[in-house]
């Protein structure tokens, strides 16, 4: 498991990109694509949505007029700071599934070069 290391060539991905675009994420060393392996997404969900349940219980028994509100807020606080925490820390990246190679249609067919000058008058 290389954790924020591209596959291919091993360059070190900052865990900016990591949490930034864990869609697709271009490896800065030979510009190939890939993204967070699944079990490194699930992973930081559940510890996510773990931390945002600890904090909703945590926070849900302070009074106030808001008193239901502010536990959702801190409860999405603690999710979206733990997820992306997680995510910097152990990101596993795999090569994008989908990767299909599309610059082989940009090749000119041979035929349509060049017009027929047939009009030679000399
Ligand atoms: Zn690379």
């Amino acid at each position: 498991m290389a954790i924020r290391t591209c596959p291919i060539c091993m360059a070190k991905v900052s865990a900016g990109q990591v949490v930034a675009y864990s869609d697709t994420i271009e490896c800065p060393g030979c510009r190939a694509q890939f993204e967070v392996s699944p079990v490194s997404r699930v992973l930081a969900t559940t510890l996510g949505l773990m931390a945002a349940a600890l904090v909703w219980q945590l926070t849900r028994r302070m009074g106030g007029s808001l008193g239901w509100v502010l536990p959702v807020v801190y409860a999405f606080f603690g999710y979206s700071v733990v997820a992306p925490l997680f995510l910097m820390a152990t990101a596993d990246l795999v090569t994008k599934s989908a990767a299909a190679p599309s610059e082989t249609t940009a090749v000119a067919a041979p035929g349509a070069i060049g017009h027929h000058h047939s009009g030679a008058h000399h």
